[in-house]
């Protein structure tokens, strides 16, 4: 029996991994939950799962959770902030960790399971955009198994051979033959907007996303694409691609979650309803297969796939984080911490949609020009162009409000 830490357990892919534990009672067990401050939800929870803890990362949150469940007699133990998240990350009483904290507070807990050469589950696509080559480097001495959550790169994972899907972040994907990464996306809810109209988009048009239900941020991230740019960054990371072996293709249907091109002409591909329980699941007990509650595709009813270029002009937030890609770890960490602070005002209206791509390109080439002031070779230093970017970004918001 697997036994799971869940980080952002009060969140989308939080419900749907519980989902997908619920089909399967005998196959895994909950130790620990993990969350921001949604106590309501997590004392839910809590009295549903039982677990033996229940981590806040808001201190009075943790609080308040606590005095909740001593009323309904529960014995789960409370613990709270980026410590508590990252003992119930490392600690022995779990073998998996389902990394799905939103943003870049997903980091350091993500690292903590790690380190500790957990099962990673891996939705904080943040956290690796964040710190790539450290992290890769440190699933490979820790020995640490890590697995995509990611639809695309969950798919992609399905078509690869086992010897890469066991050697993620060093793989060397000519040597089996594999050309092109092709990563899908659906192009949001404005892919056939006037352009004009964009600069009038509301945070409530923006996350009703066509085909997937997902929390507010990856919502607005896949309206302006800039989730298909993060995770560009992600599938550089774990699959060790070059820039001529990764491509983006807009799939408006969404039934196709990625594919891989062999050297003799094949294309592989992955496809299935728009759930995340499926990838959820395939990662939950790899390399077997188990109930995820998501029925097969009825090809008669999928009607026209179509595929179409990325509009740059349309998505400038994907061109940006595509050149980060490439310009290094300074840049991909400014460009996320940018685009988490711009989005969050976007969210709370107090900015434009258009804007949130020019905030983004603003923070991320005031980090680049600070050349040799910035590094990015440890957590720390991470961290510290992290704080950089998020300061530089407010003050931007502020003057342009102002
Ligand atoms: P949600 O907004 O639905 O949930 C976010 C979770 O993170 C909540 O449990 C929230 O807790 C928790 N959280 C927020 N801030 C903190 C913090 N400082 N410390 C600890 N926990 C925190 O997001 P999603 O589930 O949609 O996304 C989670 C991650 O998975 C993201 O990185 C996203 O990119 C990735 N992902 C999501 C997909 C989806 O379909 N939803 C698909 C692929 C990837 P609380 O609410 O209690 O504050």
């Amino acid at each position: 029996m697997r036994k799971l830490t869940i980080l952002g357990a009060t969140g989308s892919i939080g419900s749907s991994t519980l989902k997908v534990i619920e089909n399967n009672p005998d196959k895994f067990q909950v130790v620990a939950l993990a969350a921001g401050q949604n106590v309501e939800k997590m004392t839910q929870l809590c009295l549903k799962w039982q677990p033996s803890y229940a981590v806040m990362a808001c201190d009075n949150a943790a609080t308040e959770l606590k005095r909740t469940l001593q009323a309904c007699n529960l014995k789960t133990e409370v613990l709270s902030g980026v410590e508590g998240l990252c003992h119930v990350s490392s600690f022995d009483e779990v073998d998996t960790v389902m990394a799905a904290i939103v943003g870049a507070a997903g980091l350091m807990p993500t690292m903590a399971a790690v380190k500790a050469g957990k099962r990673i589950l891996l939705a904080n696509k943040e956290a690796l955009v964040m710190s790539g080559q450290l992290f890769v480097d440190a699933v490979k001495q820790s020995g640490a198994e890590l697995l995509p959550v990611d639809s695309e790169h969950n798919a992609i994972f399905q078509c690869l051979p086992s010897d890469i899907q066991t050697n993620l972040g060093h793989c060397d994907l000519s040597q089996y033959g594999i050309q092109n990464i092709l990563l899908t996306g659906s192009g949001g809810p404005f892919r056939y907007s006037d352009l004009a109209d964009l600069e009038h988009v509301t945070p409530e048009q923006a996350i009703a996303h066509p085909n997937w239900s997902m929390g507010p941020k990856i919502s607005v991230d896949s309206a302006t694409m800039m989730n298909k740019g993060l995770e560009y960054i992600e599938a550089k990371w774990l699959f060790n691609a070059s820039r001529e072996q990764l491509k983006v293709v807009i799939h408006p249907q969404s039934v196709i979650h990625s594919m891989v091109q062999y050297l003799d002409g094949s294309t592989l591909a992955q496809l299935g309803e728009p759930d995340m329980a499926t990838p959820i699941a395939l990662t939950l007990s790899y390399p077997e297969r188990v109930q995820a509650g998501v029925k097969a595709l009825d090809f008669t009813q999928i009607g026209e796939l179509t595929f179409l270029a990325p509009d740059y002009n349309r998505y400038p937030c994907l061109k940006l984080a595509i050149d980060a890609c490439y310009e290094g770890q300074h840049a991909t960490t400014a460009l996320n911490a940018a685009n988490e602070v711009a989005v969050d005002a976007f969210l709370n209206r107090k900015l434009s949609f258009t804007d949130i791509a020019v905030v983004n390109s603003w923070v991320t080439s005031k980090i680049c020009a600070m050349n040799e002031q910035v590094r990015c070779d440890s957590l720390e230093s991470i961290l510290e162009v992290d704080r950089m970017a998020r300061l530089f970004a407010t003050d931007y918001i502020s003057e342009r409000q102002a």
